[in-house]
């Protein structure tokens, strides 16, 4: 049976779409995409070789050696032209996600692609920073626990109106506070719009864990000597009393 985590990856891919799962390892999420019907086709790409044999086993037991095509490369350079509507990235940190986004991007990997649907296990932020910032509007976000983890899943889509969508996204006026708009969109950026709209008790189970340890990091830095510990200090203690106003 898929994860939970995999499950709400799938049910952001708009039916018909022809997939992309880059860094599939096992390749469980297109194959059930394509046993779903969800997916038209789907390439798998690795770049590394165990998870890449584990790929195509998966393909081969499922029967599905003819329509899941697993492609060994970095990233999205697995991708030949028009190939893709629709690619997920899941399991990795935010930081080599947005540099496979990047990289990406910058070769034309993405012109074609439609909607992505994206599982940083950290880094979130770097994420939504780069979505923002290369004009794909953030259509929905969710935050689920498994297995004693939480994972957050973003779903991204290109449309021509995405600045103004993103603009009211992430103007923040449903927060009502008298931040600037730099301020609350680094906090939205941060913390996710969607997520802090809905709400919910994991949102706060994972924020309060995050100032538990921001709030070690403080007592840490009041105890250092370095010249700089007093501003980080300060620092992380803003972003504290910011966190804790709209959690
Ligand atoms: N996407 C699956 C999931 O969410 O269950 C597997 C996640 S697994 C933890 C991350 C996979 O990404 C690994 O199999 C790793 O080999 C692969 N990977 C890491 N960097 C990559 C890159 N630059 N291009 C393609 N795959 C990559």
């Amino acid at each position: 049976k898929l994860s939970n985590r995999l499950q709400k990856i799938a049910s952001y891919i708009t039916p018909g779409s022809r997939v992309a799962d880059i860094g599939s390892d096992h390749a469980l999420l297109p194959v059930y995409l394509l046993q779903s019907g969800i997916a038209v086709s789907a390439i798998a790409g690795e770049l590394n070789a165990g998870p890449l044999a584990a790929a195509k086993k998966q393909a081969a037991d499922a029967g599905l050696a003819g329509r899941l095509q697993v492609r060994q490369g970095n990233g999205l350079a697995v991708l030949q032209g028009d190939e893709a509507d629709t690619v997920t990235i899941a399991g990795m940190g935010g930081g080599l996600m947005k540099e496979i986004l990047e990289e990406g991007h910058e070769r034309g990997k993405l012109a074609q692609v439609q909607e992505l649907v994206l599982q940083p296990n950290v880094g979130e932020d770097i994420v939504r920073s780069w979505l923002l910032e290369k004009g794909w509007y953030l259509k929905a976000e969710c935050i689920l626990e498994e297995d004693g983890k939480i994972y957050e899943v973003l779903h991204a889509q290109r449309t021509s109106n995405a600045e103004q969508l993103n603009g009211a996204l992430y103007d923040g006026s449903f927060l009502g506070l008298a931040w600037q708009k730099e301020t609350t969109r680094a906090l939205l950026v941060h913390m996710g719009p969607h997520l802090l709209r809905s709400g919910g008790p994991i949102l706060i189970m994972k924020w309060q864990s995050e100032l538990q340890k921001l709030n070690r990091i403080c007592g840490q830095l009041a105890e250092s000597e370095l010249p700089q510990a007093a501003m980080k200090r300060t620092q992380i203690q803003e972003e504290i009393i910011k966190i804790g106003e709209v959690l």
